[in-house]
């Protein structure tokens, strides 16, 4: 699958089955309360469903979200710059795709501009792109990067993500201390070690103090 297709455009799921009703939905997340052992009828529950419902639409609302056209818009007058531009600390709110509960942690990206540059505010949006739908940390790194290079055309990517995963905190092996880190160098980020380190040290800077959430 192209890496650039927005899962979904809403009226189908990304296996091109017709989506499901938001009440074909509701009643799925009344068969998991029941299957918990709740009574969905009771009063605390009888909104549940929908309120669950809505917050998977903003928690899924990356399969809407086209990355490449965020990107689109770039500038070239930039006086020559030719340093790397890093964002970093970018927060991440995804889900695994394994257990469906939250990835939460922190994504440092850079690129070496390559006669443009893009808004800083639309990295941090394709990091939202890709991280609102069902994830692997290796995947969401990849993608990030991978945009970003084919997009912008860059002399170089990285991409580096920090984060907890719900599914080895609160089940399974229970270990909350543990965060996982993922890595993508492209470009002279993959090819050059001075390049790689100076951008290693730009975000040990202040971050690396571990992973809030
Ligand atoms: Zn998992």
């Amino acid at each position: 699958m192209n890496i650039h297709t927005p899962a979904s455009k809403l009226a189908k799921s990304a296996d091109g089955a017709k989506k499901p009703s938001r009440a074909e939905a509701e009643a799925a997340i009344r068969t998991m309360l029941r299957w918990a052992g709740e009574d969905p009828d009771r009063e605390g529950l009888q909104d549940t469903p929908a309120r669950v419902v809505r917050s998977y639409e903003e928690f899924f609302k990356g399969y809407a979200e086209d990355p490449v056209a965020l990107l689109a818009r770039t500038f070239e007058e930039i006086e020559g710059y030719d340093e790397m531009v890093v964002l970093r600390d970018i927060r991440i709110e995804s889900h695994c795709e394994h257990h469906m509960v939250p990835i939460i942690g922190r994504a440092h990206v850079a690129y070496l501009p390559n006669t443009r540059v893009v808004g800083i505010s639309k990295l941090a949006r394709v990091v939202d792109a890709y991280a609102h739908r069902f994830q692997i940390q290796e995947k969401l790194t990849a993608q990030i990067a991978n945009t970003i290079a084919d997009v912008l055309q860059p002399r170089g990517v990285a991409v580096v993500i920090e984060a907890n995963h719900q599914c080895m905190s609160t089940r399974g092996v229970h270990k909350p201390g543990a965060s996982m880190i993922t890595s993508r160098m492209l470009g002279a980020f993959r090819d050059d070690p001075s390049t790689r380190r100076e951008f290693l040290a730009m975000i040990a800077q202040r971050s690396c103090t571990g992973v809030e959430g």
